[in-house]
């Protein structure tokens, strides 16, 4: 199969970096994540939209969603520029999902299906390698090198505070996205509580079946 077009959808912590990684490497395709795009661009001066915040880094400390104006132009640049992809982080709202489909047609939706509690547990103890971009986690995950684990850093809106607010946007937001392309019908469950390589299983089966 040639350069799959695949988007992953899930709730913040359910694995959507840890996996979109894998598919990457595995399928020879662009990992394209609004998150790591943003947080690069975390002072970007946006106050000329004249909207509730200056920059996106102070809806991201806040928990809240970047205004839909700033993503959508990340990810249609984005998405030009690349054949096969794994688009991870958008669309996160209704009207990012009608946008999305006026920029590409997709091979693969799939869905990481993940329980609040574990999503809670997963989020707090999320650790990033500031050098590589790996993601670890306190207690699921450790990096087995001490130099990795002594430069550790938390993102700061993984505190247990924000998390319940993402989650609550998530819900409010996100939720109707994965309706949508369940209404739809193609939507690809796959049970995301599982080991990560046994999720990694179920999505490279369930990549290869439908692309
Ligand atoms: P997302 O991108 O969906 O927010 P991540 O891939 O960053 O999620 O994963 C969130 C946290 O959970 C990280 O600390 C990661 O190491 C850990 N994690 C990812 N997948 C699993 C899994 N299947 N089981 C346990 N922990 C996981
Ligand atoms: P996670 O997978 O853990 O939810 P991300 O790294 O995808 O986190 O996103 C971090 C933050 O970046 C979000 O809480 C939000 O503020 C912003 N963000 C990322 N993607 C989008 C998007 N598609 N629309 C609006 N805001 C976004």
């Amino acid at each position: 199969m040639a350069q799959p077009r695949i988007l992953i959808l899930g709730a913040p912590g359910a694995g959507k970096g840890t996996q979109s990684a894998k598919i990457a490497d595995h399928f020879d395709v662009e990992h394209v994540t609004t998150g790591d795009a943003l947080r690069s661009n975390k002072e970007m001066d946006i106050s000329d939209l004249g909207l509730e915040y200056d920059t996106p880094g102070e809806y991201m400390d806040a928990g809240e969603l970047v205004p839909d104006e700033v993503v959508n132009a990340i990810v249609d640049e984005a998405l030009s520029q690349s054949d096969g992809f794994v688009l991870d982080g958008y669309p996160r709202n209704l009207e990012q999902a009608e946008e999305l489909e006026g920029m590409t047609d997709l091979d693969v939706v799939l869905y990481l299906d993940v329980s609040e509690d574990e999503l809670v547990h997963r989020l707090t103890g999320r650790r990033m390698d500031p050098e590589t971009g790996d993601i670890y986690h306190l207690e699921y995950n450790p990096p087995e090198d001490a130099e990795v684990e002594d430069r550790l850093v938390q993102r700061e809106d993984d505190a247990e505070d924000t998390v319940k607010e993402r989650l609550r946007v998530y819900r409010e937001n996100t939720e109707p996205v994965i309706e949508y392309y369940e209404e739809e019908g193609s939507l690809e469950r796959v049970d995301g509580e599982q080991a990560p390589d046994e999720v990694w299983e179920d999505v490279k089966v369930t990549i290869e079946d439908a692309a």
